[in-house]
C-alpha cells in the first residue's frame, strides 16, 4: 500500500503526464542528523535541503539538485526513484520511493535540464539495509556510486515487491519534517535560514518555482566562493548550491556566482 498524496491532486498545466517505461533510479540524499526518521538534511548549514520534498511529493521543483537525473527521467520514462540515505553507524539505507507521474519545466529552463518532477505515488518506510533486498538487487545497491544510479525494470519490480510488504511510515517522516522545521525556526526565525524561508513547502508555492515566460535561464549552477549576487536587488547571499529564488527579494532566477 502506498500513500496517496492528499495535498496534491494531479497537477494541471503546465504539468504533463510522464509515461512509465519501467526503469528508474537509485538516488541518495543527505540525512538530517537531528531527526528520528531519516528525512532530508533540513538544517544543513548554508545549504538547507528541500529535496526529496515528500510533503509535496516533488523533486527538483524547489531545489537545483540532480539535474541530469531529472532530465533523463523525463526523456526515458525512468519513473521510479528509490531513495537512499546514510545514517551514522548504519551506512546507506533504503528509505522510500517516488513513482513519478508528472513533470514540468523548472525555473532554470529545459535547456538546462531543469525539470520539476511530481509523484503520483510515494512511500517511505522503516529504513532497510541493501543486504535485505533480493539477490541481484542488494548487489546493485551496494556497488559504490555517488548520488544517483540508473536501474532497470526488473530491479525496480523487485524493489517495489519489498516496499509492498512493509508498513507505510510516510506520515512519521512528514511529522518529523515539521518538527525539525519548527526547531530551526525557533532557533533562527526561519524554517530554512539559508533560503530566507520562514515556513515549509506546500503545493501553493509550486507555481512560484516553475518557469515563467521571459525568465533568464543562463545562470551557472555553481559558485566557487559559495556566494551569489542577485541581479534584481544586488544583495550578495551565501549558499553552497544555487537557489532558484533570491532569499532577500524573492525574485526567481536572478542569482549569479559572485567573485569567482
Ligand atoms: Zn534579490
Amino acid at each position: 500500500m502506498s500513500s496517496s498524496l492528499s495535498s496534491s491532486a494531479p497537477p494541471g498545466a503546465p504539468w504533463q503526464p510522464l509515461k512509465d517505461h519501467g526503469s528508474g533510479y537509485l538516488s541518495v540524499y543527505l540525512n538530517e542528523p537531528l531527526a528520528r526518521w531519516p528525512i532530508r538534511e533540513v538544517t544543513r548549514p548554508s545549504d538547507n535541503k528541500s529535496d526529496p520534498n515528500i510533503e509535496t511529493g516533488t523533486y527538483g521543483l524547489f531545489s537545483t539538485c540532480e539535474p541530469s537525473m531529472r532530465r533523463i527521467i523525463v526523456s526515458t520514462g525512468a519513473a521510479t526513484i528509490v531513495f537512499m540515505t546514510s545514517r551514522p553507524g548504519a551506512g546507506r539505507l533504503v528509505a522510500g520511493y517516488y513513482h513519478v507521474g508528472w513533470f514540468a519545466e523548472g525555473s532554470r529552463g529545459q535547456e538546462k535540464g531543469d525539470f520539476a518532477l511530481a509523484a503520483d505515488r510515494l512511500k517511505f518506510i522503516d529504513p532497510v539495509p541493501p543486504s535485505e533486498f533480493a539477490e541481484g538487487v542488494s548487489e546493485v545497491m551496494q556497488v559504490p556510486f555517488r548520488t544517483q544510479k540508473p536501474i532497470g525494470a526488473a530491479i525496480v519490480d523487485s524493489i517495489m515487491a519489498t516496499f509492498d510488504a512493509v508498513p507505510d511510515r510516510t506520515s512519521d517522516y512528514l511529522a518529523e519534517l515539521q518538527r525539525i522545521e519548527q526547531f530551526s525556526k525557533s532557533r533562527s526565525g526561519y524554517a530554512y535560514p539559508s533560503w530566507g524561508r520562514e515556513q515549509g513547502f506546500t503545493w501553493s508555492d509550486a507555481g512560484d518555482y516553475l518557469r515563467q515566460p521571459g525568465d533568464p535561464v543562463d545562470a551557472p549552477n555553481s559558485s566557487p566562493t559559495g556566494e551569489w549576487r542577485c541581479s534584481e536587488c544586488d544583495h550578495v547571499i551565501s549558499n553552497r548550491a544555487l537557489l532558484k529564488r533570491c532569499p532577500v527579494c524573492g525574485k526567481l532566477a536572478t542569482l549569479r556566482p559572485e567573485g569567482a
